[in-house]
């Protein structure tokens, strides 16, 4: 069997040789009950830079000793990527979101032996889903490795914008000291009304975290959260996403990138927000029109925008997001911290050792399963693709 992994480059300077902790806290499982991956053994020390070409996501004696090849690579865009030539005769794909190897129907057409396309994250959308469902090849990701770690980066975005950190951590940078200039835009986060579309995993988590700082709590999503869970966190359900955004002052965007969700936040919907909000988008960047976020913030009817998903992935080095103003915008590393790639490893190695053993991939892992979408793929996904224009991302210029 071939497998191929597409993974982000190395550091610069070479891998670490040392990390600031030298162990990660101990986990015992998720808020509802989930366990954590259970693969039957892993290679690789918990901490370690793992989602890089080096790291190899820990996979390589273990494939190798039960026979099978393996192929990492970074080098993923452009007709002529070496993920293009191996994905021709691999039996199995594994890629990340944050680097993802966009998985067009015409890449899935090229490749005869595919059978699984395993997301080494959350968020399959890298994945033409209408594609594989049509091709048989089945779709698994590691349903809530970094949900946690995405709703705490929410919450440091949150905060970051509505205090106007970035600029006040800028000032000190250059040696500065104007306190005017550094407390022109900075409010606090108490009694703002602060709404979530999608309440999932990430989006509840991060309602929960958010509570102690007493805002009043919004969220839309299409599925309904229990009766107990809303009065928990004393939050306002809204049936639909402009009713919502009319009342916030802060929008965090939480669900998956699929055809309902595309271009969700373009200048109608922005233009329904009550003047000077702010939105965090840690879902996915095509669920925002790039353009009507970037003049938003230029008329000042939204104050700031942040979060670290773009589109396509990496970001064009002239992505009109890298220099818009009041942005806090990071390179989707939410989701990819040390702690998490431990979690997202290992939950490959389970799946891979499922799908080796002919045993079942757990249900919420699964997103396309024998041509449908199942598990959670139907819970949170819909019909058809969103890979279109993922292309550009050939124009990204390493620096
Ligand atoms: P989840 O499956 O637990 O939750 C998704 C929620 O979205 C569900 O409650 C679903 O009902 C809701 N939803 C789906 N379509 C909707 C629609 N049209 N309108 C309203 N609600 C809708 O997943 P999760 O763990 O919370 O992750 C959500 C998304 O966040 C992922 O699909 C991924 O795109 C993104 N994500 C980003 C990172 C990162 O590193 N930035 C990491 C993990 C996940």
């Amino acid at each position: 069997m071939k497998v191929l992994c597409i993974l982000y480059d190395d550091p610069k300077g070479g891998m670490p040789k040392n990390y600031p902790l030298a162990e990660l806290p101990k986990l015992t499982g998720y808020p509802d009950g989930q366990t954590l991956p259970t693969p039957e053994n892993i290679d690789f020390n918990p901490g370690e830079l793992l989602g890089c070409v080096s790291g190899e996501l820990g996979l390589r004696k273990f494939l190798e000793e039960n026979g099978h090849e393996l192929v990492v690579t970074s080098d993923k865009d452009g007709d002529n990527c070496e993920a293009n030539h191996h994905i021709k005769d691999a039996d199995v794909v594994i890629s990340q979101p944050f680097f993802p190897f966009y998985l067009t129907r015409e890449k899935i057409d090229s490749a005869k032996n595919l059978k699984l396309a395993i997301t080494a994250g959350i968020g399959s959308d890298h994945v033409d889903l209408q594609a594989a469902m049509d091709n048989n090849i089945d779709v698994f990701e590691v349903t809530y490795c970094n949900s946690r770690s995405v709703a705490e980066h929410i919450v440091m975005m949150i905060l970051s914008l509505v205090r106007d950190y970035h600029n006040q951590h800028r000032i000190v940078n250059e040696g500065g000291w104007n306190i005017a200039d550094a407390v022109q835009r900075s409010y606090d986060v108490e009694g703002m009304h602060i709404g979530t579309v999608a309440a999932g995993r990430i989006g509840l988590d991060a309602l929960r975290k958010m509570k102690p700082f007493d805002v009043h709590l919004h969220y839309f999503d299409r599925h309904r959260l229990p009766e107990s869970i809303e009065k928990e966190l004393n939050l306002t359900f809204h049936e639909t996403v402009e009713s919502m955004v009319a009342v916030c002052d802060v929008v965090t965007i939480n669900c998956p990138l699929h055809p309902e969700t595309e271009n969700l936040f373009d200048t109608e919907l922005i233009n329904k927000m009550k003047k000077g909000a702010y939105i965090v988008n840690t879902a996915r960047g095509k669920i925002c029109n790039r353009e009507a976020i970037a003049s938003a913030l230029k008329s000042g009817q939204l104050s700031g925008y942040a979060g670290d998903v773009w589109f396509p992935q990496p970001a064009p080095n002239d992505h009109i997001w890298r220099t818009m103003p009041n942005h806090g915008m990071t390179p989707h590393t939410s989701g990819t911290s040390l702690s998490a790639q431990t979690r997202y490893a290992a939950g490959v190695r389970e799946i891979l050792e499922c799908f080796m053993g002919n045993k079942e991939v757990r249900n919420e892992y699964t997103i396309v399963k024998d041509g449908k979408l199942a598990g959670t793929g139907a819970h949170s996904y819909s019909e058809g693709s969103a890979t279109s224009g993922s292309e550009e991302a050939q124009k990204y210029k390493k620096m």
